[in-house]
């Protein structure tokens, strides 16, 4: 694979990565997809209705029918992590720990990675109870009474997953208005094992071995202890874009700032998906971008290599 040049290299292998593979090898442009995983957060996503066209769906389920797409047409994946891009002459560099890859464009398409609360406690108890991902880790909570942390689509998809699995679900959310779509809100309002805990924050999460209790702080300040047996947090994400910085512009939430073609400021460097400045993070607007991004690299190579 070291010895040829690439057409393009997609970086991250998600809803925008799969998607802008599909339309760079419609172009005949050789194309090459380094990435962590397949489907990225959308994969972790237990249930998804409102991608077009496809009727109620598992995330890991759809996400295995992007990367069909993708290799049907014709692009390579590689299972790695790129740690570095150089630009050489006209040519760019694209490193993993091991292996070097030469290319003419480059597609920046590695979503975000999980808020964390910075709350004592949390990360001694990472994996003892903490846990980021509802769909993986909430059936070893079976029967369990566990918290569910954050107001946006994220969280209430989680409680609303955790409620067939759980005991009971305690809701915390800081303000008393969600962020997520109302849809959802109203499904979680029915739900009689979720109980909402709101104007709250959770300041510490306590336990030895294990999760035993999370002290919440109410916006009156009164504190109160609630006991648990697992915690999981649902604040959003965030831009992991240090490896890039010196390359493209970031936004002040380091995310990557596109035009609306998809182009980053450096020329021959794209990005499509999440880890963009676009305001909506939803899986049909990455596959959008995706594919806007892959006729914007084709186009870029016509013109100028
Ligand atoms: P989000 O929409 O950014 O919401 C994060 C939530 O966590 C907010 O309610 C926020 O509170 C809260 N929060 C943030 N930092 C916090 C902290 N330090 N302590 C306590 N609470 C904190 O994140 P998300 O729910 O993960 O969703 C991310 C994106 O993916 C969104 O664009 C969402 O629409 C999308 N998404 C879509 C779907 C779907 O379409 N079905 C599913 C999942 C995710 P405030 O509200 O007070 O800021």
């Amino acid at each position: 694979m070291d010895g040829k040049t690439y057409d393009v290299i997609i970086i991250g292998g998600a809803p925008a990565g799969l998607t802008a593979a599909i339309y760079t090898c419609r172009r005949a442009l050789k194309t090459l997809i380094i990435t962590k995983d397949i489907g990225g957060q959308a994969a972790l996503t237990a249930e998804i209705e409102n991608y077009p066209g496809v009727d109620l769906i598992d995330g890991f389920s759809l996400m295995q029918k992007f990367k069909k797409g993708a290799e049907n047409f014709g692009a390579e994946i590689l299972t790695n992590e790129a740690i570095g891009i150089e630009k050489e002459k006209s040519l760019f560099k694209v490193k993993t720990k091991d292996k070097e890859f030469k290319t003419k464009t480059v597609i920046l398409s590695f979503g975000l990675v999980t808020r964390e609360l910075a709350v004592p406690g949390e990360e001694e108890l990472k994996n003892k109870g903490v846990s980021y991902c509802a769909t993986c880790d909430g059936p070893l909570f079976k029967d369990k009474i566990v918290a569910v942390v954050g107001g946006g689509n994220s969280a209430l998809e989680a409680a609303e997953y955790l409620s067939n699995i759980c005991q009971k679900i305690y809701l915390i959310h800081r303000r008393d208005e969600f962020r997520g779509e109302s849809v959802l809100v109203d499904k979680v309002k029915k739900m009689d094992n979720i109980e909402m805990v709101l104007n709250s924050q959770v300041k510490e999460i306590k336990g030895e071995n294990a999760v035993k209790s999370i002290l919440i702080e109410e916006k009156s300040g009164n504190r109160k202890e609630i006991n648990v047996d697992g915690i999981f947090i649902e604040i959003g994400y965030e831009a992991k874009t240090g490896f890039v910085k010196d390359l493209v512009e970031l936004d002040e939430k380091g995310q990557i700032k596109v035009d609306k073609d998809c182009r980053t400021s450096a020329k021959g460097i794209f990005a499509a998906g999440d880890v963009t400045d676009v305001n909506y993070k939803q899986l049909v607007i990455s596959a959008g971008q995706g594919a806007t991004a892959a006729l914007s690299a084709a186009k870029y190579i016509q013109e100028n290599i």
